[in-house]
């Protein structure tokens, strides 16, 4: 692999220095790194069948579009995508040969972007006249693991909010008996899907998950303990209005919506578009799309998250994360639930304010 990214341009500098972030993501101590290197140098290509039911290619973008030396480029010299609707040259029946083959073959990753439909029978996405949920099923048969990128692949994402018209539902939700990761995010952040194959490479297995399928290594830490902001969060300097004082200076912007108390993911610390930024580093709050439930669990976005009955802003919002993860924990329906709360008490302050 290292001749065929030398190749391209990459030094073997460039490569140590991608297995090194890798190993920092993957919270590997520095004795590991070697590891990293030796099992991507040396490894056979595993076949992967990537699948788009219900999305937008976001995720597919959000892969594509990393940086150099691009997490694309040394997956996708270190995989053998097999079939991916989206980049891959082959059309029609040749297209199709290519993914009977590999799924015959069996051993294979199968990456998953989209939620699946399951109303009317699956009807809602078909491709080649054939269901989602037949697709996946075929697809998944013989599979080392299915990867779910994005929030839709994960939990349903955005098509499963209300009214929810296609039965919208993740990939765990259809699929036994194989293994499933899910790598919410809307889109996914391509450093995890890498991080996630080169642990799959380098340990032959999984990484550790949560109890929503989540890798802790990206998603076992709350965005807020890691928030760049959190210090004005402690001191109690907030964000009141847009483009106020307090936004120009970077203070916390809790009170403008951000869910990040309660989102549990790496954003803070991987950040986008080769480690730049982040949402919250840009300005805006976190609007908690890698959570089970997310749209209708997190929205309305601009509204600050509920007051934990007994604890205020000022007491923590460790204790806020507490209560809140205890709800989540209690499925779905606690969270149209707790949607429903947040608007009544929203409208109930707002009814105060105004009188
Ligand atoms: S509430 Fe949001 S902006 Fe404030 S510290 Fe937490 S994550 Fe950062």
């Amino acid at each position: 692999m290292l001749a065929a990214l030398e190749r391209k341009g990459i030094s073997r500098r460039d490569f140590l220095k991608f297995c090194g972030v890798i190993g920092a993501v993957l919270a590997v101590p520095a004795e590991g790194i070697g590891r990293i290197a030796e099992a991507l140098a040396s490894v056979r290509r595993p076949s992967v069948v990537w699948l788009e039911f219900q999305d937008c290619a976001g995720c597919s973008e959000s892969f594509l579009r990393a940086s150099r030396p691009t997490a694309a480029e040394i997956v996708l010299d270190v995989l053998s995508v097999d079939y991916h609707e989206t980049i891959m040259a082959a059309a029609g029946r040749q297209a199709e040969e290519a993914k009977e083959a590999a799924i015959k073959t069996g051993g294979h990753l199968v990456i998953v972007e989209g939620s699946i439909p399951t109303k009317e029978n699956g009807l809602y996405c078909c491709v080649g006249g054939r269901t989602a949920m037949e697709l996946l099923s075929e697809a998944a048969k013989g599979a080392a693991a299915i990867i779910a990128v994005g929030s839709c692949a994960s939990f349903g994402g955005l098509a499963a909010a209300k009214p929810d018209p296609t039965g919208a539902v993740g990939v765990r939700d259809l699929v036994k008996g194989v293994p499933v990761i899910n790598l919410p995010g809307c889109p996914v952040n391509a450093v995890n899907i890498t991080a996630t194959v080169v642990h799959y490479l380098t340990y032959a297995s999984l990484p550790k998950l949560d109890e929503y399928g989540r890798p802790l290594f990206a998603y076992g830490k709350r965005v807020h303990d890691n928030c760049e902001r959190r210090a004005h969060f402690d001191a109690g300097q907030f964000v009141e209005a847009w483009g106020d004082e307090g936004h120009r200076k970077g203070w916390c912007l809790y009170k403008m919506g951000c869910k990040g108390p309660e989102c549990y993911s790496n954003c803070p610390t991987v950040r986008w578009n080769e480690g730049t930024n982040w949402p919250v580093g840009a300005g805006h709050g976190c609007i908690g799309c890698t959570q089970p439930g997310f749209w209708d669990a997190m929205t309305p976005f601009y509204r600050r998250l509920p007051n934990v009955p007994g604890f205020s802003v000022e007491s923590g919002a460790d204790k806020i994360g507490i209560g809140l993860a205890a709800a989540a924990a209690a499925g779905v329906v606690t969270h149209v639930v707790g949607t429903a709360v947040r608007r009544n008490k929203a409208k109930a302050e707002e009814n105060k304010d105004n009188s």
